[in-house]
């Protein structure tokens, strides 16, 4: 077994595959303005259409592959991208301004795509401006073609091996997920970036925060990628394949192993109950919620419904049977729904306006519904229909809550919603639960004043981790500052359990934070009676939850609140439940 070469990242989702690296590079390169001499301006314009031919051939394959594999639908996608790179509106028009300004193409068509993307915003046809996202991505083809650089048309793929790429957004890591895609390497990314929370909850194994992968890869033909440990081998031999197709054999034998827990209450060895629920990106996933014995669900991203059928927007009816699905699969659990949080990274251009230049602070959650209100209205609608057709319990949960008002237009808008369907003769719940997600430490801090406008709340760490320490959680460059046990985070989260307790609504967390084994006592201790997170999981969470005592939990958790620093909190959780993790054979890294 001789060495291969190894790519050190942070392993975020478990497990191990093997595969042929499929490369994409994502992330936009920054277009320069480039003055032209006279004598360059020709060479300029032929080195645009020879881009503009490679892209058209490239689209070209990508709808034959499509109509293969996925059907003509997607086909006709490619197909008219293709077409439109013919349209003089884009090319004889790019062509134009390099003449006309002795300028470089690259620049000439980020000018003209902008202009073209002005045109578009102010038609009020709804259908024009949905063509917003086909002008933006022939662009791209079209700039990545100028660039030499890969683009990202894998629909045509029959044999999706691991993706390999720059940055994964979301909606392109949901889409490949869904068409077989065995694994995830990136260089961004952190433990609790969107695209990781799809790898885990897919159980797709993800290695992120590889500085040089894509040009490390470039000739690789085989990859193993270590999501235990963060590592990427390149081009291993035989006999190393053999150790990791065993390791990933025993990986998969230890999960079923732990789905055979699931039946068991989660309930400590001196018999405090906690409930826990599962958090879902897809309808789909209420399958694995169920085998992973989650009693309701605790969050689901709806966002995703938005993001799978982008450029179209999911209307109500579409939106009603998706909710509906999901109280009808829990009617005894609670089924939390959260309202769009679109904007951040999580970017919907159809929804949004102008690109911002800082989004994570920018337009985001409750603050994009509660300024697009007939895009919101659409959404409240559909969940108080689907509420509607009960049993079961809904809980609509508000993103990025960082104001009172916030909450109070909501439940004024939910009101006036449920007022106008049952004039139209539909059926809506007699109450709706509404719930503040407290992801801002502004939200936090007045958690007293928040408690008595809402039935619960839902603590939402990733975010909350991100706005309190100023570390962008998608960032590798700073992903060793992203620590939710940091003493401050773990103040704001007491602070909303111990006030929740007081104003005796129900407390649930949803962010990763919930399903990592150390933070298990410590959530427990200070009181948390309400876990989610992705299905796989909950059964490690379970085991560690039925090893513990509430009086042993009480003690760590008053423990850890006494310390400075997040790394004293995690050396001395993990010193705590060393001996518990190795019995129950949790790995888990810090
Ligand atoms: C969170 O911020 O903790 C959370 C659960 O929401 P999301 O990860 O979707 O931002
Ligand atoms: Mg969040």
């Amino acid at each position: 077994m001789s060495d291969p070469r190894t790519l050190v990242g942070h392993g975020v989702s478990p497990g191990i595959a093997i595969g042929k690296p499929v490369i994409v590079e994502n992330r936009p390169l920054p277009v320069m303005r480039v003055p032209l001499s006279a004598g360059q301006i020709e060479a300029e314009v032929a080195r645009l259409r020879a881009a503009a031919k490679r892209a058209a051939k490239h689209l070209f394959g990508l709808a034959k592959g499509a109509a293969k594999t996925v059907g003509a639908e997607y086909a006709s996608i490619f197909e008219a991208h293709r077409l439109m790179l013919e349209d003089p509106a884009l090319l004889d028009e790019v062509e134009r301004l390099i003449r006309a300004e002795a300028v470089n193409a690259e620049w000439a068509l980020e000018q003209v795509t902008h202009r073209l993307l002005g045109q578009f915003q102010k038609l009020g046809d709804v259908y024009l401006r949905e063509r917003q996202t086909d002008v933006l991505d022939v662009a791209a083809q079209l700039q990545r073609s100028l660039q030499g650089r890969k683009g990202p048309g894998l629909g045509h793929s029959t044999e999706l091996g691991i993706l390999v790429a720059d940055d994964i957004p979301p909606s392109q890591a949901l889409q490949l997920a869904s068409r077989g895609v065995s694994a995830f390497a990136s260089e961004s990314g952190g433990i609790t970036s969107h695209t990781t929370i799809i790898a885990k909850s897919l159980e797709i194994p993800a290695v992120v925060g590889v500085a040089g992968l894509v040009a490390a890869v470039e000739k690789a033909r085989l990859l193993i990628v270590d999501g235990f440990e963060g590592h990427i081998l390149v081009d291993p031999d035989p006999a190393l394949i053999q150790v990791y197709s065993l390791r990933a054999e025993e990986h998969r034998r230890r999960q079923q192993e732990m789905l055979g827990l699931a039946h068991l209450p989660a309930k400590t060895l001196d018999g405090h109950a906690i409930t826990l629920l599962a958090n879902i990106d897809l309808v789909h996933e209420i399958a694995a919620a169920k085998a992973a014995g989650a009693e309701g669900i605790g969050l689901f991203r709806s966002e995703f419904l938005f993001l799978q059928a982008s450029p179209a927007l999911p209307d109500e009816e579409e939106q009603e049977a998706a909710y509906a699905a999901l109280i009808e699969a829990f009617p005894d659990g609670p089924v939390t729904i959260r309202t769009f949080d679109l904007g951040g990274k999580k970017l919907a251009r159809e929804v949004l306006g102008a690109p911002e230049a800082n989004p994570v602070m920018g337009l985001r959650g409750v603050r994009l519904c509660l300024q697009k209100p007939d895009f919101f209205r659409t959404q409240l609608r559909a969940l108080l229909r689907a509420g509607g057709r009960g049993p079961g319990t809904l809980r609509v949960m508000v993103p990025l809550i960082g104001h009172v008002e916030e909450v109070k237009t909501v439940r004024v808008l939910l009101a006036r919603f449920s007022q106008e369907l049952r004039s139209e003769g539909h059926a809506v719940p007699a109450r709706v639960l509404v719930g503040a997600m407290i992801e801002v430490p502004a939200a936090a801090m007045i958690a007293e004043h928040l408690a008595r406008e809402v039935d619960f709340f839902a603590l939402g760490t990733n975010d909350l981790t991100q706005y309190t320490l100023a570390v962008d959680r998608g960032n590798e460059q700073v992903s060793s500052l992203f620590r939710p046990f940091h003493p401050a985070v773990l103040r704001l989260v007491e602070t909303v359990i111990s006030t929740g307790d007081r104003f005796g609504i129900p407390v649930s967390l949803c962010g990763e934070m919930a399903a990592d084994p150390l933070a298990v006592p410590v959530l427990v201790g200070l009181g948390l009676r309400e876990f989610s997170m992705h299905p796989p999981a909950l059964p490690v969470v379970r085991s560690l939850i039925r090893a513990l005592t509430f009086r042993e939990a009480r003690r760590i958790a008053h423990k850890a609140l006494s310390f400075a620093s997040a790394k004293a909190v995690e050396e001395y959780l993990l010193e705590q439940l060393s001996g518990l993790l190795s019995h129950l054979k949790v790995r888990i890294r810090l």
